[in-house]
C-alpha cells in the first residue's frame, strides 16, 4: 500500500489526499490526478492489470485515464508546486498526526 498526503489550499481552504506514489491496487494501478475539467484532485485509474479477471487481456477499460467524477479525460500529473487545483495558489502539506 502507498501512503496518501494531506495537501490544503490556503486561500481557499479546498484539500486533498494525494497518492505519494501510485497505489498498486489488485484491479489497476491509482494515482493522484488534477482533472482540468472538475478542477479537483481526483483518483484516477492509470494502469489496469485485471485483465485475467475477466479473461481478456487485451480489454483495456474505459475508464483509465478518467476522472471517476466528471468523466472528463483532460487529467494531468499533479505535483504541489502546480498549486491548488481551485484557485492556483500554493498548497501546502497538513502535518501527520
Ligand atoms: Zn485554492
Ligand atoms: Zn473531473
Amino acid at each position: 500500500m502507498s501512503t496518501t498526503s494531506k495537501y490544503i489550499c490556503n486561500a481557499c481552504g479546498y484539500s486533498a489526499e494525494v497518492w505519494n506514489e501510485p497505489d498498486k491496487a489488485p484491479i489497476a494501478t491509482v494515482d493522484t490526478r488534477h482533472c482540468l475539467g472538475c478542477k479537483s484532485l481526483v483518483e484516477v485509474p492509470i494502469e489496469f492489470h485485471g485483465g485475467g479477471l475477466i479473461g481478456d487481456s487485451d480489454v483495456v477499460p474505459s475508464f483509465l485515464n478518467r476522472c471517476p467524477e466528471c468523466n472528463s479525460s483532460n487529467v494531468q500529473p499533479w505535483n504541489v508546486r502546480d498549486g491548488c487545483p481551485k484557485c492556483g495558489e500554493v498548497m501546502t502539506q497538513e502535518a501527520q498526526v
